[in-house]
């Protein structure tokens, strides 16, 4: 399988050359030249495999340059009991009899969904670079939830450090403790005296130099890295047969979104083939995609506009991953991608609304909705209430959108993207009580911390930085 741009370079090697990319050349993302697909009788033949047994067959047409042996002990290393802390790696559970489902992807190591796809990133970025002679310095910067997952998935991987900004004293307890707990070789913590918007900033000056770049092997796991995407496509498929429907028959997903690679994935299981019918962009107040899939027009917002919120994962401004859906809606025609994102790198609004293009997102199975404050703390707690089932805040997006959209005789699976004992605040707020803990995080907020604070300042960063590797 060959590897395209949104935005139009031709060739860009195969699955290995785009894991570690990073942005395309042309400022585009990555995409497959073609989207393999399954015919009904082939969706069948995977009903009933393991997790990773599911994932090679799902990944398997996305990558022609990994050996069928080594791929298959990739997955096997990845998706483990151990790491994800449940036989059935993303179980299943209903609630009650309302139709509704909870898809846990949420047991790996960081208690986020994000581990679903990073584990495997951590296992496959430690075999591309074996292979290849290379070491690979990450450089992120997260409000959360990306770091600590980044953190887990790298940990003893003696090919890749990973440099991680977050914002000084603005995650949660339980966020910093979780990361900054972490006290090993390969993974060094910067709290940035700062806001989450300064962190990205830093990251991207730092990307601007092309020599420091080039010199310290700098690149980066950002929700835009194509084997993400292909990983989270996978649970998909396992959460779909774990329904029990009959074949060919439908299931509704709703997905708490941020920058869209989610909500993405399962596009990409739909358009494979697997019978998904409507799929759901739950958004908090900040609501950018809602207000696109209601108006067909597309408002990126300056990070200065952007709310923190009581879903800080969902607090984006401009949809990383929807780029990709826009180029598919458009036919894969990667000229009028780049003139759409010509103007929303201008900050021009795109508006789609009477167009063809509009005909197709209409068909394209996309809904969406949007909440506040007030409407998680109400969903956590009506679902506790009914359901004797804590959710964490991002999940309770998801669900109160899912229960507007329900169709009778429909199952509407609803992507469960964290614990809610990473949100304890706001569970607290909502029913009273702290949320169970995981028995391996007991305790964390009152172990040491790791991390060095540094000043909003470039080159004091990259000096930081250059200093642990001239070693
Ligand atoms: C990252 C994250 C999201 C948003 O996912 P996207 O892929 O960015 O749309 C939602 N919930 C939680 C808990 C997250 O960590």
């Amino acid at each position: 399988m060959k590897y395209v741009s949104t935005r139009g370079a031709a060739n860009l090697g195969q699955f290995s050359d785009v894991l570690l990319m990073g942005l395309a050349p042309d400022g585009g993302l990555a995409m497959p030249e073609s989207i393999p697909t399954f015919s009904p009788a082939e969706i069948e033949a995977l009903r009933g495999l393991s997790y990773p047994d599911l994932a090679y067959a799902v990944m398997r047409p996305f990558i022609s340059d990994i050996p069928e042996a080594d791929l298959r002990a990739l997955l096997h290393a990845t998706y483990t009991e151990e790491a994800f802390h449940s036989r059935e790696i993303t179980p299943l559970t209903p609630l009650g009899d309302s139709g509704l489902y909870l898809l846990e992807l949420s047991n790996g190591p960081s208690l986020a969904f994000k581990d679903m796809a990073m584990q495997f990133l951590g296992h496959v970025f430690e075999y591309t670079l074996e292979k290849r002679g290379q070491r690979l310095n990450i450089l992120g910067a997260t409000s959360g939830d990306t770091g600590s997952a980044a953190e887990y998935a790298m940990l003893g991987k003696p090919r890749v450090n990973v440099f991680m900004l977050s914002p000084q004293g603005r995650m949660s307890a339980f966020q910093q403790a979780q990361m900054y707990g972490l006290n090993e070789p390969n993974i060094f913590n910067i709290a940035v005296e700062g806001v989450f918007d300064d962190c990205q900033d830093l990251v991207k000056e730092v990307n601007g130099d092309a020599e420091f770049k080039e010199k310290y092997d700098i690149g980066a796991v950002n929700s835009i890295n194509w084997a993400r995407v292909m990983a989270q496509a996978v649970y998909y498929f396992k959460g779909y047969f774990a329904l029990g429907l009959p074949a060919g028959a439908e299931a509704d997903f709703s997905v708490p979104s941020g920058n869209f690679g989610n909500v993405f994935a399962g596009y990409l299981a739909k358009r494979m083939g697997l019978p998904i019918g409507r799929l759901l962009v739950a958004s908090n107040e900040n609501d950018v995609l809602h207000e696109f899939f209601s108006t067909g027009n597309y408002h990126v917002r300056p990070a200065a506009q952007v709310a923190q919120t009581s879903s800080p994962s969902m607090d984006i401004g401009k949809a990383s991953n929807f780029e990709r859906y826009l180029y598919l809606i458009a036919g894969s025609d990667a000229i009028q991608t780049k003139g759409w994102w010509d103007e929303v790198g201008a900050s021009r609004p795109v508006n789609l609304q009477g167009s063809a293009h509009w005909d197709a997102v209409q068909a394209s199975g996309f809904s969406a909705g949007r909440s506040t404050h007030a409407d998680r703390l109400a969903t956590i707690k009506r679902i506790d209430t009914q359901f004797g089932r804590l959710i964490d805040p991002h999940t309770a997006d998801g669900v109160l959108v899912g229960e507007q959209f329900k169709r009778p005789g429909v199952p509407m699976v609803c992507l469960e993207t964290a614990l809610p004992a990473k949100f304890e605040e706001t569970v607290i707020e909502a029913v009273g009580r702290a949320p169970e803990r995981p028995a391996r995080f007991a305790g964390i907020e009152k172990g040491e911390r790791f991390c060095e604070v540094l000043p909003n300042d470039v080159a004091v960063l990259k000096a930081f930085i250059a200093g642990k590797l001239d070693k």
